[in-house]
């Protein structure tokens, strides 16, 4: 069995900056610090940053969180936060420190501009993710979060001015089909299609990938949504198996049989060490011809 290190892979500009951040207010900060949600969506990056001293609030929306926090230093994650929430911890009085990705940053200030111009917003987003609930946040009542077909026909808005945009992380060919049904329906939507460049290339990476593989691993955490689109492109666009994995307990011996050739990538907050663990254990299950198409791991 060969293992193809497919890149790009892992860690992209957003969740290095914020590590950064966060890393800079540990050292830097006297008091405690929270991070207001997980910094990134990996559970073991979120436990190295507990080790170094950052307390994580992690409950289901991001202002029920902040009354959690009532002293010190609170940290916005990668994903973003509403108006509501930077309010809050104002009046509560609380040092905020913002590590939201300027590529989300972007998608804020893009709705802002369009609500400010008369236009009601369809927002192509996951319902339960901080991402949506932070851009909702921008304009209420003027942002519409559709996660899919139904959602779109359930739309009922008026306005003759309607702008389609959405979440950074999604699937880019899921997106498509969705931006599509929008302007099906509002067909002089103007459309915005915020997926940023990390998650582009991570998904184009894979599917190209899959075309030579029998078998993609992607290693990243069940709450990361670039980990989750990932293992659905590759079988909705590359038509073959594919497995998210967290950590090596993850792997399943069983998946490799038949597999002459195996995949490995990994979502944009997945350590790179973990992603070299896996792969060298991927590599000794059938250590044969290991190939390589980067030096990255
Ligand atoms: Fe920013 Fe994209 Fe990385 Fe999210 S996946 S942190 S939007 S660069």
């Amino acid at each position: 069995m060969e293992v193809l290190r497919i890149t790009p892979r892992g860690y992209c500009h957003g969740v290095v900056d914020a590590f950064r951040i966060a890393k800079r207010v540990r050292e830097g900060t006297q008091g405690p610090v929270y991070m207001l949600g997980q910094l990134v969506h990996n559970t073991h990056a979120t436990d190295d940053l507990q080790e170094q001293g950052i307390k994580l609030v992690d409950p289901p929306n991001r202002l029920a969180g902040l009354e959690q926090i009532n002293e010190g230093t609170v940290i916005f994650t990668a994903h973003g936060v509403s108006p509501q929430v930077k309010a809050r911890a104002a009046e509560k009085g609380l040092n905020a420190v913002d590590a939201t990705c300027s590529d989300v940053v972007r998608t804020h200030e893009l709705v802002i501009r369009l609500a400010e111009q008369g236009y009601d917003v369809v927002y192509i987003g996951r319902k339960g993710h901080p991402e949506p609930e932070g851009v909702m946040g921008e304009a209420p009542g003027k942002v519409h979060l559709v996660q899919d077909f139904e959602d779109i026909e359930a739309l009922q808005i008026e306005n003759p001015r309607v702008a389609v945009t959405c979440q950074t992380t999604l699937s880019l060919w899921d997106t498509d089909e969705l931006i599509n049904r929008v302007r099906e329906r509002y067909p002089q939507a103007e459309v915005h299609n915020e997926i940023c460049r990390a998650t582009q290339e991570r998904q184009e990476a894979a599917v190209e990938a899959a075309k030579e593989v029998d078998l993609v691993i992607v290693v990243g955490s069940p709450r990361s949504s670039n980990s989750l689109r990932l293992v659905e492109v590759v079988k909705k666009l590359g038509g073959k198996p594919a497995h998210l994995v967290n950590d090596l307990e993850d792997i399943r011996p069983e998946w490799f049989t038949g597999i002459r050739k195996v995949g490995v990538t990994s979502g944009a907050s997945t350590p790179s060490q973990l992603t070299r663990r896996v792969i060298e254990y991927l590599e000794a299950l059938a250590p044969a011809q290991p190939a390589e198409n980067a030096a990255q791991a």
